[in-house]
């Protein structure tokens, strides 16, 4: 099985997928706790004549911070330390610390690079690695993504979906998009992938997406030229809209793939079946843009749904939906216009209900690639470090107010700064569930009863609880901010 460490993500079958991805390394947390506690990266041989420690071992990506270089062997005298790509910068001999003093560069995404020092003109073998964050640089546990069960999920979907149907993958449950993205690609090779935002939709491209990529909701018409550079379909929304798009298009010289959605009784994207004709023709009418694909939403099959759509029972909501989307899709092809258009509606609840006449050209699946099929099938979960080991006395308080205390003499162990969280979530030290004596979320006790052979360094792995919806959230808990808008 893949444990996928970020931002050195591998997928199951151990390619290490981190150079062509991006925008993955937004999951580097603060605190870079690859290190094995003397400040030496994780990797690096502690024990070589030369070996390079720095300390911090992370910073900000905005750089200018001071990071010390200990290179057993270099001499007293300037040394050039390159970080990744950046050119080298000149770093000081600094007696007080006997250490050099060098300042990081500045670097545009964050993630992990490799440092070289050179030192008399002769660049030492051994070299160091260097954690570029986000802002936010609590120490915090390592985040880790595992894609196998995704994998799984996609390469049984792909297997058992119904031929003659397109498959378009929703990509809105969580980061990273472009890990995901690829490994979708590659289990379950979709015709289309539908992204919320046009950052997910350009990261998708950058990491070597090949399928078609569309943003499914509104954007603004000055982002054309985006879309265009990076190959992406997108939501028309009104005449106004197709209009304005024409006008850049042909300024441009380029065309551009759109979507109409049509809300056929959800309060969300897409106009009301009424507007869906003007905009189709403002579509066909603008020689730039092409109408790629009509759509509306079929979110949730509820139970009767099957037989209301069997007997047409106007009575039920997904019946009177999919009566306004024919109806607005047959008025539309009645003109001659959206021959080639895609018709899409239906999502991951359309096909686990196998309901065909939902189906139309393309479903769009979202939550189906997430969903778990075993109980221990964890996508998300963060290592860090016991950080303290001891044994409380019998009868010991535990937490303020002393309102619990031991029953007999319990070894535990501490552990600092878990992200906190709503979902209930699962420590395992040693290979087994502990129990959580105390959580301050800055400090949690652990029990360590039922591994006694525990001490200091080890590593506890934190789980979502196979109990709670796991999937992955829109808003990932994180520790980590992402940028500052300058
Ligand atoms: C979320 C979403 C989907 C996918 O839905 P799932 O139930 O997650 O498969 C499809 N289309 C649109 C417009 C969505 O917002």
């Amino acid at each position: 099985m893949a444990r996928a460490h970020i931002p050195a993500v591998t997928d199951v079958r151990g390619r290490t997928l981190v150079t062509s991805f991006v925008g993955l390394s937004v999951l580097v947390l603060a605190g870079c706790a690859q290190t094995d506690g003397s400040g030496t990266p994780a990797g690096a041989d502690a024990a070589s004549s030369d070996a390079i420690t720095l300390t911090p071992t992370h910073g900000s990506v905005q750089g200018g911070n001071r990071v010390f270089v200990d290179a057993e062997g270099s001499p007293e005298g300037p040394v050039t330390v390159a970080f990744g790509d950046s050119p080298g910068v000149e770093c000081e001999f600094d007696a007080d610390v006997r250490r050099h003093a060098c300042v990081a560069p500045r670097r545009e995404d964050p993630g992990i690079v490799e440092v070289a020092v050179t030192a008399d003109g002769n660049t030492l073998a051994e070299k160091a690695s260097y954690a570029y964050t986000t802002p936010g640089t609590q120490v915090s546990p390592v985040l880790t993504v595992d894609t196998s069960a995704v994998q799984r999920n996609a390469e049984e979907i792909r297997n058992e979906f119904p031929s003659g149907v397109q498959l378009g993958a929703v990509l809105k449950n969580g980061e990273p998009v472009d890990v995901f993205g690829n490994v979708i690609e590659d289990a379950a090779d979709p015709e289309y992938f539908f992204v919320p935002k046009l950052d997910d939709a350009i990261t998708l491209r950058e990491s070597g997406v090949t399928a078609k990529i569309a943003v499914m909701y509104v954007m603004d018409t000055a982002d054309i030229p985006l879309l265009v550079h990076y190959d992406i379909e997108v939501a028309a929304t009104a005449p106004a809209w197709a209009e304005e798009a024409e006008r850049i298009l042909a300024e441009m010289d380029a065309e551009l793939n759109v979507h109409l959605w049509i809300d056929t009784g959800l309060a969300r994207e897409g106009v009301v079946p009424e507007e869906a004709l003007p905009l189709a023709r403002a579509i066909e009418g603008a020689e730039h843009l092409n109408l790629a694909g009509i759509a509306t939403h079929f979110c949730c099959i509820a139970e009767g749904d099957v037989e209301a759509i069997e007997s047409n029972d106007a009575t039920n909501a997904t019946v009177v939906q999919k009566n306004r989307f024919d109806a607005a899709v047959e008025q539309i092809r009645g003109e001659g216009l959206g021959q080639d258009a895609l018709i899409h509606a239906g999502a991951s609840d359309v096909l686990a209900n196998d309901i065909e006449s939902l189906y139309y050209d393309m479903l769009r699946i979202g939550g189906m690639f997430f969903a778990s099929s075993a109980p221990d099938d964890f996508i998300y979960s963060w290592t860090t470090e016991i950080d303290q080991v001891k044994t409380l006395p019998e009868d010991w308080c535990i937490d303020y107010g002393c309102e619990e205390r031991t029953q007999v003499p319990t070894k535990v162990g501490l552990i600092s700064h878990i992200p906190s969280r709503d979902e209930a979530i699962v420590f395992t030290v040693n290979g087994r569930e502990v129990p959580v004596l105390l959580d301050h979320g800055t400090v949690v006790t652990l029990d360590l009863t039922g591994v006694p052979e525990t001490s200091v360094g080890d590593e506890v792995t934190i789980d979502f609880s196979p109990e709670t919806d796991h999937l992955l959230e829109a808003t990932p808990p994180l520790p980590v901010t992402v940028g500052t808008g300058g």
